[in-house]
């Protein structure tokens, strides 16, 4: 039975890359009836911070990785588990496969004339004993190391070109190297699905497997995400913490269907699918190793797609969030949920991201609407003043339903002779204050004739270049 793992480090924000990672094992443990084991690798003091690990959590929470599944192993914290690390790091010294270093790194320097060379060995086949400072290096065999990979293939390594590495510091402290290997072996990982960052150290890991008399894992290094540049994400470019993205109103569904297309296209190349559908059908032998292109657009055209499929309620409780942040940020604003909950299809239509959502509908919730400096400029001509004025008179008598609405204001775009695609700007930005947005006639209806008629004669009293004063 498989068991994968996800081991994240808590030193930042939560990756893309790591949700990535975390969706591929979390599946891989699902579709095959195994087990998924979450590690928090949290030796490293300096970087740590609990919030991090918190973050994780969270992270995993919101993507639909749920403690409570049966797949689900853990929390296991790597830094209970120092112990073991040091007794498995011993047992390579007892059985012959480690040995004690007392070189300092100036030693070292001074016998080869180099510093940029590896370790020369000079401890190998001097047996001494632990001891304060001495640090306890790892006897890399002779021969070749044999790395299988699902994604990257069979790659051999030379072991003359690998140096015996340290398993443990002077002052008895594991490297990080050590723990995990040790780790992995205790929770029995049979398969590992890592980024290909950790590739380089897969030789050294999996002669440690093999040392410590364990069978190795199966590998597969996940392909690097890199920006529209060709460049390797990074966090100080690139927007990369899945925590923004998700507070910037993308939607869990779409941010996953997205996550799982990068190095991975779904047999029938349709990509925007059902995670159930992906569980079905996702195989690390479909992972290409070329570097996946973290397109913000593509995700941002994904996330659309989701937001339309919503059915109105489901927008509405998905974009609860933004509209509560939107009334605070609006002291004396009357929003009202019936006028929301009706619009929703409309709304749907022009959501990029569910932040989006209440700046589509926010003229209907105040006295009156944000004006749009360029917007007003545009339609504040003299004609346009005009074409305010004959709606004056004109909605004064209409019958206020959308079709009797629609017919007005084309009859006043061609009377005065107006294309009629820009006959509806004048009314468009006296009530919603831009010259974009949702469907005029029944953002009107919702409005009402006299807070309509208000808003036109507070347009066409504004002096240039000022903004009126509704
Ligand atoms: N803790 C490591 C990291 O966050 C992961 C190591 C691994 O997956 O083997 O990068
Ligand atoms: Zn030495």
């Amino acid at each position: 039975m498989t068991r994968v793992r996800f081991a994240p480090s808590p030193t930042g924000m939560f990756h893309v890359g790591s949700a990535r990672t975390v969706l591929f094992n979390w599946i891989l443990a699902k579709q095959s009836g195994g087990t998924f084991v979450l590690r928090i690798e949290d030796t490293d003091d300096a970087r740590n911070r609990p919030e991090w690990t918190q973050g994780i959590l969270d992270a995993m929470e919101w993507l639909g990785i749920s403690a409570a599944d049966e797949a689900f192993e853990g929390p296991y914290f790597q830094s209970h588990n120092a112990e073991a690390h040091v007794e498995f790091a011993l047992r390579l010294a007892a059985d012959g496969k480690a040995y004690y270093c007392d070189c300092t790194r100036d030693a070292v320097v001074a016998r080869t004339g180099n510093e940029n060379l590896p370790y020369d060995q000079h401890c190998r086949d001097r047996d001494l004993e632990r001891g304060p400072g001495r640090a306890l290096r790892f006897r890399v065999p002779a021969g070749q190391t044999v790395v299988t990979d699902l994604i990257r293939g069979t790659v051999e390594f030379d072991n003359a070109a690998i140096e015996d590495f340290v398993v443990l510091r002077g002052n008895g402290t594991p490297l990080f190297l050590v723990a995990n290997v040790v780790d992995d072996v205790l929770h029995r990982v049979d398969l590992v699905v890592r980024g290909e960052e950790h590739f380089p150290n897969t030789p050294k890991q999996q002669m440690l497997w093999d040392a410590l008399g364990h069978t190795p894992p199966t590998w597969a290094h996940l392909p690097v995400l890199v920006n529209e540049a060709r460049k390797k994400l990074s966090k100080r470019r690139d927007k990369v913490a899945l925590e923004q993205f998700r507070d910037e109103g993308f939607v869990m569904d779409a941010m996953r269907n997205y996550l799982m297309t990068l190095g991975w296209m779904p047999p029938d190349g349709v990509e925007i699918a059902t995670f159930a559908s992906m569980i079905a059908t996702f195989s690390l032998a479909d992972v290409v190793p070329s570097p996946a292109f973290f397109d913000i657009k593509k995700l941002t055209a994904f996330n659309k797609e989701y937001i339309r499929a919503m059915t109105p309620a489901e927008f509405f409780a998905a974009a609860t969030p933004w509209v509560t942040a939107w009334q605070q940020s609006h002291p004396g604003h009357r929003w009202n949920d019936a006028i929301f909950l009706a619009m929703a299809p409309v709304v749907q239509q022009r959501c990029e991201t569910l932040a989006d959502a209440p700046g589509v509908v926010d003229f209907l919730m105040l006295d009156a609407p944000q004006y749009d400096a360029g917007s007003v400029a545009g339609v504040l001509t003299a004609e346009g003043r005009a074409m305010l004025a004959d709606a004056d008179d004109a909605f004064a008598e209409v019958e206020w339903e959308v079709e009797s609405l629609k017919a007005c204001v084309e009859a006043i775009g061609e009377a005065r002779g107006v294309k009629k695609n820009k006959a509806q700007g004048p009314v468009r930005v006296a009530v919603t204050g831009r010259t974009a947005g949702p469907p005029l006639y029944e953002a009107l209806v919702v409005l009402g004739r006299d807070e309509t008629l208000r808003r036109l004669a507070a347009l066409a009293a504004t002096p240039d270049p000022e903004l009126p004063v509704a």
